[in-house]
């Protein structure tokens, strides 16, 4: 992590902190009152808790608790009552878990991230808004729309009991990173990107593919020398990498999630040819390509919204971006990775039928919050600074958000005076921020494998 995260700024000024299930949070911070690791957790990784004997502890108690998510599978399968059970599962492993740790640990702040909304939607969005557009409404997927429903409103329920749980004048806020809505097809942005010239597929994929099967005269090895290796190199880049000619490519996508288009820099990428000079020429050129995109059924222009990433993003992590990223058919249109056939795929029984939307919920209760307010300009980056302010702590120089006004009561949003000093920077930031060896190689082919099958590269 390039800064370090609320829970340290909290553990720097003596709040003890809970954390379960909460992203980026692996290792568990050691100045935690006590956390659980979340899914982007090692499978490896030899402790997932602190303290570790955390589970030893409550797993006679409360049962086993599971960090990986359940088998992804579509609704209208053989699988998808397994799906839910295991979705079920795991959610009230969390919940339990966290009600029993705010009853009997101490902490002045703590987070609890559930992911049954995320993963129900993206693969019953269909059913669940009522749409049935992709899955007829069968006696069969009604019941398992009825069983989606139950665990929601067992979630709902859970957070009363999460909420009688915290002492009383407890500030509470409910925060999702996104919405949701239809996704109604994929685009393969590499295909694309490649009948304007701006990515071209190796030659020598077809050579590498036949001196596997053929290899009597050993060779591959040497001819391995001799044709460019593949990007990234190491098991867990994308199949589609090797099929891709790097010295003649200034454009790609990497990921279905980030949506998208990396520049393929000199200096910055492992193969760039772009130089610095070229690259608002060739995020010109995309952009133009991307403004040709039409809707496969309508044919109207698909795009709805494009970004540089410095419009989105600061800060240290800047470089990490995609160049550019774009909003298609007001996000029900995402990337595809895969190069072969049609340009476009259309959702169908057995793929997503629900996708990420910007406009996600923010609900704040509380003592300190102001009551019957209706907020329109809140991003859920405002969060972090408000919490901040509540416990009476500065607001860091890096924080990009800022305390929404009509968030807080007058009295909570003036409570300068109150404010402690901040530790001088030099000791804070590097204070428990885990350096990027915390992931040994394995763990971080693990870790990715994971993301991969969650669909997020
Ligand atoms: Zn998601």
């Amino acid at each position: 992590m390039l800064v370090p995260p609320i829970w340290n700024l909290l553990a720097d000024a003596g709040i003890p902190t809970g954390l379960i299930n909460v992203p980026v949070s692996y290792p568990p911070p050691e100045r935690a009152s006590f956390a659980i690791s979340d899914f982007i957790t090692p499978s490896t990784a030899p402790r997932f808790t602190h303290p570790p004997t955390l589970f030893d502890e409550l797993r006679p108690l409360l049962g086993e608790y599971v960090i990986d998510p359940p088998p992804l599978e579509s609704p209208g399968g053989t699988e998808a009552h397994h799906m839910l059970e295991g979705v079920e599962h795991l959610t009230l492993q969390q919940a339990r878990y966290a009600e029993h740790l705010m009853k009997t640990r101490e902490w002045g702040f703590c987070m609890v991230v559930f992911q049954a909304t995320d993963w129900l939607q993206h693969r019953m969005w269909d059913a669940l808004s009522g749409e049935y557009q992709i899955y007829p409404e069968t006696p069969e997927i009604l019941a398992l729309r009825e069983r989606a429903e139950k665990l929601l409103s067992a979630l709902d329920a859970w957070i009363g009991r999460l909420l009688a749980a915290s002492p009383p004048h407890t500030d509470v806020f409910i925060v999702s990173d996104h919405g949701f809505g239809p996704l109604r097809q994929r685009v393969k942005i590499n295909q694309w990107l490649a009948r304007h010239g701006l990515l071209a597929l190796s030659r020598h994929r077809r050579l590498r593919g036949l001196l596997g099967r053929l290899d009597f005269l050993r060779l591959r090895h040497r001819i391995n020398r001799i044709l460019p290796r593949p990007r990234g190199g190491g098991k867990s880049a994308p199949p589609i990498w090797r099929r891709i000619d790097w010295r003649r490519t200034r454009a790609y996508a990497a990921t279905r999630s980030d949506m998208g288009v990396h520049v393929n820099l000199r200096g910055r990428e492992p193969q760039g040819i772009v130089s610095p000079d070229e690259y608002e020429e060739v995020r010109d050129a995309v952009l133009s390509a991307m403004k040709e995109l039409r809707h496969p059924e309508t044919g109207e222009p698909i795009l709805t919204s494009a970004f540089r990433r410095e419009d989105l993003f600061e800060g240290p992590g800047l470089e990490k971006a995609p160049d550019l990223i774009f909003i298609l058919d007001g996000g029900a249109c995402n990337h595809e990775l895969r190069l072969d056939g049609p340009l476009f795929e259309s959702t169908t029984s057995g793929t997503w039928t629900g996708t990420h939307r910007l406009d996600g919920v923010l609900i704040a209760h509380g003592p300190r919050i102001q009551r019957a307010q209706r907020l329109d300009q809140v991003d859920i980056i405002d969060v972090a600074p408000a919490v901040l302010q509540l416990f009476g702590l500065p607001v860091p120089d890096h924080t990009e958000g800022r305390i929404p006004d009509g968030l807080l009561t007058p009295e909570a949003a003036s409570a300068a005076a109150w404010r402690q000093p901040h530790p001088p920077d030099d000791d804070d930031r590097g204070a428990g921020v885990p350096p990027e060896s915390e992931y040994t190689e394995d763990e971080t082919r693990g870790v990715e494998e994971r993301l991969r099958d969650l669909g997020y590269l």
